[in-house]
């Protein structure tokens, strides 16, 4: 195993399920839809777990059915106080210091709300870019042309990949096409995971020979 270069999902990936991060985020994607999209309050739920369903997020669903301004979705849904639900972690920034691999930040939001929440950890100067919905051009995880884009974009070859996310089926998705994968959220073994860790600091005891390897 040669691993050149590490992309890190973010939300509920490089911080904790529990942060309220996506609970606020949920909040204001339901409020776009009723307020901005008129969708009836009361069928918003139906209508976004379809969306997830069969489109993989909101915004696509919104895509499909609707003119919506994709930009403006996105900054109403990460209109969101990031700096009172996330902290600082120094164990993290410890960790990814260790890394000689370039990193980066593979997120199906948008970099703006990544920016953000890496000043909020204190981890931003770790990475080398951020590759977000816009840079995938819409073509959210698990779509494949989303991790053909960040290998074009970060000049690596899927066999000298690892993607950590805190979502199975992005894994999965990464792994077919011969990526390494390591599960983050969950100390559960997973099939579309080489890995899983509970906690992300636990990387590199999980993976030991990722700082062991010269820089790539
Ligand atoms: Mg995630």
């Amino acid at each position: 195993m040669f691993i050149r270069t590490i992309f890190f999902d973010l939300d509920d990936t490089l911080y904790s399920k529990d942060s309220g991060v996506w609970q606020a985020m949920r909040g204001r994607i339901a409020q776009y839809m009723h307020e901005v999209v008129g969708i009836p309050e009361a069928e918003v739920p139906a209508v976004r777990e379809l969306y997830l369903k069969t489109y993989g997020t909101s915004l696509r669903g919104l895509q499909t059915h609707y003119a919506i301004d994709a930009e403006a979705y996105l900054r109403y849904t990460h209109d969101i106080a990031i700096e009172q639900l996330i902290a600082p972690n120094p164990a993290l920034d410890a960790m990814l210091a260790q890394l000689p691999q370039a990193k980066y930040i593979f997120t199906n939001s948008a970099s703006f709300h990544a920016e953000r929440v890496l000043k909020a950890l204190g981890i931003e100067q770790h990475f080398a870019g951020i590759i977000d919905v816009r840079e995938m051009q819409f073509h959210s995880k698990p779509d494949p042309l989303a991790y053909q884009l960040a290998f074009e974009r970060s000049g690596t070859a899927a066999g000298e990949a690892l993607f950590v996310d805190d979502m199975p089926v992005n894994l999965a998705a990464a792994k077919r096409l011969g990526a390494f994968t390591a599960l983050a959220g969950s100390p559960e073994p997973d099939p579309a995971a080489d890995v899983s860790v509970l906690h992300i600091e636990q990387l590199t005891e999980a993976l030991p020979a990722l700082v062991k390897l010269p820089h790539g």
